[in-house]
């Protein structure tokens, strides 16, 4: 295939512009499927992960104590989780008490040792924790292969390192475990979550309950195998699955000393209210409506991948996505048509495909959610972008990626977290207008600034409310790096030297 025209005559003609849409109608782009050929061993049914144990959770009442965790991308059941009462998680803050001694007592290098070696179980069961991430959550395999999984075990072998550097870290003091720790986290990130979560606090020598997502607990449960096949002490890490119930028993037992939650605005604030009265220390990473603000002197091309990355990939669900792009008055026009351009190639479908870029929406409830903010970005007057060329599957749940222009700020879709690939484009004038418009909203998690002047650079980051920003790039991930948000996306770091301090006393 040829992108430009052919020379004719004496004279060359112009290059003509190549029509990606049209191109990929006639099929030119069409790859052969290139699914991922490694299959992990699930289970029919998982108990939960107990003092070094799987164990059967109790009944609670007369309903099931197990519920079916599925594929998004097929619908099919993949295995039945045991859902955790309020007595399992009682059973496993008792077991986490239990380890706490010894745990904390040994020296910062042992505990490295340890989670050196969960680090390197995690990158040589790499494959088999990408496919099982991909299966139960929907994201696209060359996400999970290529950042979720690398990136959690580089948090191990991060925090591995700062285990026995603690005094380094927090000079002047003599930091001690904070003791239990109860972990929530939610189905965007799974494994990732958990080893923001898990990696710190045993660095620091606490031991720890955690709770995946009731939708995405299998790499959890691999995991919890992965502590017993490294010999982890017993208790140090428990797993309870379950829903919210299970979540809310965490947050209320007595015998916990700190909670740290990622996952929504609403429950976080629940969360707050709870522990108010309580001696438990808490960290909160909430939701945000990130701004991605794309200067008239950045490099154009750059940035169009980079809004890309920014809220397509991972099918929207990132908790920092770019859901807001801000982009100067004079280039709004360009940025569109490559924009949409761009988006024409991108390949919805099959998450176990290599060439597919937007996976499986998480669950049926999550793509309810999107479809409703859909529906009244139009209703309230936005123009809706509809250029993503995929041929849907007839199973499994889905949303095409799109994008709205003549969006306001007051409109539905350029205030709430829709957390679905979804993009609400507005325009500025100069970089003070872009400012004040970006920080104009309850969140404060996550920001990008495209442009080719360091000055400005500076200038602008410097006066956003946000608690990461980007600078010409978006999405980009370190276990050195801290990560937090301002206002309403939540409070404490994790990650980076910062992160420890959430884990100390
Ligand atoms: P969610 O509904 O708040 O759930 C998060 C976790 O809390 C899940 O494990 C959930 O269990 C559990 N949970 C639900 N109700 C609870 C309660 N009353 N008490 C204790 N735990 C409870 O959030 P989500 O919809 O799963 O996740 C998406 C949200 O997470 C988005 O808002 C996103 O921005 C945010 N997020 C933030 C960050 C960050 O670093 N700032 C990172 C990732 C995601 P079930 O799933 O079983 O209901
Ligand atoms: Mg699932």
């Amino acid at each position: 295939m040829s992108i430009v025209s052919k020379p004719s005559g004496s004279g060359i003609e112009a290059p003509k512009r190549l029509d990606l849409r049209a191109a990929i109608g006639g099929g030119i782009f069409e790859y052969a499927p290139a699914p991922e050929s490694v299959r992990p061993e699930i289970a029919d049914k998982y108990g939960l992960f107990i003092g070094g144990e799987f164990i059967e959770p109790t009944s609670i009442g007369s309903s099931s104590s197990h519920f079916a965790t599925i594929n998004p991308a097929t619908e099919d059941t993949l295995a039945m989780v045991g859902e955790a009462s309020a007595a399992d998680v009682d059973r496993a803050v008792q077991a986490a008490r239990d380890a706490l001694p010894a745990w904390a007592g040994l020296s910062g290098k042992d505990r490295g040792k340890y989670m050196y070696r969960i680090a390197r179980r995690m990158q040589e069961r790499a494959r088999e924790l990408a496919v099982l991430e991909t299966l139960d959550g929907g994201k696209p395999i060359k996400e999970s292969r290529d950042v979720d999984v690398p990136l959690a075990a580089a948090h191990f072998f991060y925090h591995a390192g700062w285990a026995d550097k603690l005094r380094y870290a927090l000079p002047g003091r003599d930091p001690q475990p904070v003791g239990v720790c109860g972990q929530i986290i939610p189905w965007n990130f799974p494994l990732m979550m958990l080893s923001w979560k898990i990696a710190p606090a045993l660095a620091c020598g606490n031991t720890v309950v955690l709770k995946p997502a009731e939708t995405t607990s299998l790499t959890a449960l691999r995991f919890a195998q992965i502590c017993q096949e490294v010999g982890l002490p017993k208790g140090v890490v428990n797993i309870v699955t379950g829903a919210g119930e299970t979540g809310k028993a965490i947050v209320e037992h007595d015998g916990i000393d700190k909670i740290a939650f990622t996952g929504s605005t609403a429950v976080g604030k629940a969360i707050a209210q709870a522990v108010a009265s309580t001696k438990k220390k808490l960290t909160l990473e909430l939701g945000g409506k990130s701004a991605n603000i794309i200067f008239e002197d950045a490099s154009l091309d750059q940035a169009i991948e980079g809004i890309i990355e920014g809220i397509y990939f991972n099918q929207g669900h990132v908790c920092c996505a770019g859901s807001r792009l801000f982009v100067q008055e004079s280039i709004l026009d360009r940025v569109i048509d490559k924009l949409s351009d761009r988006m024409s190639t991108l390949r919805v479908g099959d998450p176990m495909d290599k060439n597919t870029d937007v996976g499986a929406i998480n669950s049926k409830e999550q793509l309810g959610t999107i479809e409703r903010f859909l529906a009244t970005g139009e209703d309230e007057g936005a123009t809706k972008h509809d250029v993503c060329q995929s041929t849907l599957p007839e199973k499994g749940y889905w949303c095409k990626p799109c994008f709205y222009t003549g969006v306001q700020p007051s409109h539905t879709i350029a205030r709430e977290e829709i957390f679905g690939p979804v993009l609400a484009v507005l325009s500025f004038r100069t970089p003070g207008e872009a400012i004040s418009r970006a920080n104009n909203s309850p969140y404060g998690l996550a920001a990008g600034v495209w442009t080719d002047k360091g000055s400005k650079i500076f200038d602008v980051a410097k006066k956003l409310d946000a608690g990461i920003i980007w600078l010409n790039t978006y999405n980009k991930f370190d276990p050195t790096s801290p990560f937090g948000g301002y206002k309403e996306s939540g409070f404490g770091r994790e990650g980076g030297r910062h992160g420890l301090m959430a884990y100390c006393k």
